[in-house]
């Protein structure tokens, strides 16, 4: 690309004095007995040793640029300060410190030159050069150009703004990128994932090596020698290829090619050949270099499409374009070496771009690790409350089971103790008797123990001799009464007994999820007429008043009549349990919807709001004394909750202390899947 219309090109040769001689600027001074030096080209590559020296041109300006305001472009100057004269006149400065930074940039800079300091025919621009770092100078590129303020302007203003935002941007840019490193570093020595970032770790390491090279923050490398200085930005810039190769093979693609190989035997091989041959040829082999760069940047640009089109890492493509302008702008930058192109050079910026975007990519994925982790501790603490309080279930489960062994053992006890007992109470009431037995004629008679029986001894009865046996029979001497007393109580303890052994098997079978579910069309009625026949009785010889609601008949109830019978039973037999004689207890059900709602009050002893949750668990008392006093298992309700959920309706309490209680039973008038045989597990 070449400057519009209107702007004449400085480069080829100048006339070069090496030295301050201030007569320089002088457009009259004669300097033809001066040597030659060609633009672009390196200062001393040309033979030339002085860390300062003059330079100046003889140039004709075109009439039509005469008395209108200009810019002059002084491309990739490789100074540390450089005066810029136009017929004597000093139209600007390339300075060698800008916000206190080195500002020997790897870029173009510009001045505006007014219009009355060129005049029609010979013009003189004169250039004073002072170098800091002496074997890396020169005017690296043809942009060398003055011109129109109209046709430079914009060119001048975009290198301007290139220049200030690399200059400012990239100090700050080196600070966070050295910041983010450390914290990298210090990641990845500790994760578990050791390789994930070293790949984006080298990329960036190496793109703020590259960026410190350019901003001059490596001029701290100065006291080492200039070869120090010289070599480190050589070996950014051949890094560079390589950690490209390396981010994007490894992070991108996630795969090893034989190009990632070649890459790392071929630059580590540059990179030492230019240290060995030192800073003042490394240039040559940075130009043989720049061919397998050229390669390289191409391979990039593949890598790059293939990286966008996989889209592997959500990132990738946001990556992989950071990638293919740097690559474009490597290409753009070789051109620009090489004269083929002449615009404002865009690497550093791509650089840069890259450098932040790879620190983006690295820092997104901490902030998405941090978030995950962030989960997981979550999760985690909802875990161990959910295990804590598991625990403290399964403890509170086992204290229950000891108590309820207790009270089992108790409950066993007790009626136990009356069946083993009474009967040594009945045995005492039966005496050993002598009886003799007539064989003859089968008479029976009490013998005192004084009494002998032989031959000769004839039968009070028959009279027959020797027909009288001897034989010891017992005989019970108790009262009637007392008797049938001791035995009913016998009965009621074996009753217990089995009543409390069914109970046992009948929740473990509940517990196991073995009980199978029977339904079929009850009459309600008809339920609650053999809950009345069976704890009538016991209510009326306890005291305590049992009413049943009425119901018109034909109510029909959708349900297993066993078990049904049983959740009514056991809710009636607690309420006429735990109400005191004068009490009553009301048993009634009414439709609601589509449920029916059964309901057991009595106007006993009531439960605390606090237990009326836990009285439907297992082995539940809520209060030991309940047991000595009104007896049971705890096993009761627990039983009667299982027994409804398997039917899919449910049971609750409403009670208040001293005043009583009313248990509910929902069930569905017509269950689901009710055939029969339901099996529930
Ligand atoms: P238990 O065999 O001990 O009666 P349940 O499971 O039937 O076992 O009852 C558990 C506990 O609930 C009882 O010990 C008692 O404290 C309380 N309870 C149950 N029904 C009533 C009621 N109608 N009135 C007062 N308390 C009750």
């Amino acid at each position: 690309m070449t400057p519009r219309d209107g702007v004449t090109r400085l480069t080829g040769s100048w006339r070069i004095h090496e030295g301050s001689a201030g007569a320089w600027r002088d457009p009259a001074l004669d300097d033809s007995q001066w040597r030659t030096i060609i633009f672009p080209g390196g200062y001393e590559r040309q033979g030339f040793h002085a860390r300062e020296c003059w330079v100046r041109k003889n140039i004709e300006i075109g009439a039509s640029l005469i008395g209108r305001e200009l810019f002059f472009v002084l491309g990739n100057t490789r100074s540390g300060y450089a005066e810029v004269y136009v017929n004597g006149h000093l139209v600007g400065s390339h300075a060698s410190l800008r916000g206190g930074f080195q500002s020997d940039l790897n870029a173009i800079d510009g001045w505006r030159v007014p219009g009355a300091f060129v005049r029609a025919g010979q013009n003189t621009v004169a250039i004073h050069f002072v170098w800091l770092t002496v074997g890396y100078d020169g005017i690296a590129d043809a942009r060398i150009l003055l011109g129109k303020a109209e046709d430079l302007g914009p060119y001048l203003a975009r290198i301007r703004s290139v220049i200030y935002l690399f200059e400012y941007g990239a100090i700050f840019l080196f600070a966070f990128v050295i910041v983010l490193m450390a914290a990298l570093l210090k990641a990845e020595w500790q994760a578990g994932d050791r390789y994930r970032y070293v790949s984006t770790i080298f990329l960036v390491a190496v793109g703020a090596f590259y960026l410190a090279s350019q901003t001059g923050l490596t001029l701290l490398l100065v006291p080492l020698g200039a070869d120090a200085f010289n070599l480190q930005i050589y070996c950014s810039i051949v890094l560079l290829p390589l950690a490209a190769i390396e981010f994007v093979e490894h992070y991108l693609l996630g795969r090893r090619t034989w190009v990632r190989t070649l890459t790392r035997v071929v630059v580590p091989s540059v990179v030492i050949a230019g240290i060995v041959v030192g800073s003042q040829r490394s240039f040559l082999i940075y130009k043989t270099f720049a061919q397998f760069m050229f390669a390289v940047i191409l391979y990039l640009l593949y890598l790059a499409i293939c990286a966008i089109r996989r889209r592997r890492e959500t990132l990738a493509p946001i990556l992989a374009s950071a990638l293919l302008c740097m690559s474009a702008a490597g290409v753009h930058a070789l051109m620009g070496d090489l004269g083929i192109v002449h615009t404002p050079p865009l690497f550093h910026l791509s650089v840069a771009n890259m450098v932040i975007l790879a620190s983006a990519v690295i820092i997104a994925d901490f902030v998405s690790i941090s978030y995950k982790n962030k989960e997981l501790t979550t999760s985690l603490t909802r875990s161990n409350a959910k295990l804590t309080g598991a625990l403290v279930r399964a403890e509170e489960s086992t204290r229950l089971k000891s108590e309820f062994l207790a009270s089992i053992s108790h409950e066993l006890r007790t009626p136990l103790n009356s069946i083993v007992n009474i009967p040594d109470g009945l045995i005492s009431h039966f005496t050993e008797q002598r009886i003799a037995r007539c064989e003859s004629c089968q008479s029976d008679f009490e013998m005192d123990e004084s009494d002998t029986i032989d031959d000769s001894t004839a039968c009070p009865s028959c009279s027959i001799k020797g027909a009288l046996r001897t034989s010891r029979s017992l005989v019970y001497g108790g009262q009637p009464d007392e008797t049938v007393g001791f035995l009913t109580a016998i009965r009621n303890n074996g009753r217990h007994l089995l009543r409390l052994v069914t109970d046992l098997l009948q929740f473990s079978t509940l517990d196991a999820g073995k009980m199978q579910l029977h339904p079929e069309s009850l009459p309600i009625d008809d339920l609650f007429r053999e809950v009345e026949a069976t704890l009538q009785p016991i209510s009326a010889s306890k005291g305590v008043s049992l009413r049943f609601a009425k119901l018109e008949s034909g109510h029909m109830i959708w349900a297993d009549r066993v078990k049904l019978l049983q959740i009514l039973l056991n809710l009636t037999d607690n309420a006429i349990k735990f109400t005191d004689s004068g009490g009553t207890v009301t048993i009634s059900a009414h439709e609601s919807g589509p449920n029916w709602i059964m309901s057991v009050a009595d106007t006993g002893i009531g439960i605390r709001s606090e237990h009326h949750q836990v009285i439907f668990e297992s082995f539940r008392q809520v209060d030991a004394g309940h047991t000595r006093r009104y007896g049971g298992t705890g096993l009761g309700l627990a039983i009667t909750k299982k027994l409804v959920d398997l039917h899919g309706g449910e049971v609750w309490v409403e009670s208040e202390l001293g005043k009583g209680s009313t248990f509910f039973v929902r069930l569905p008038v017509a269950a689901s899947g009710s055939s029969s045989g339901v099996r529930v597990s």
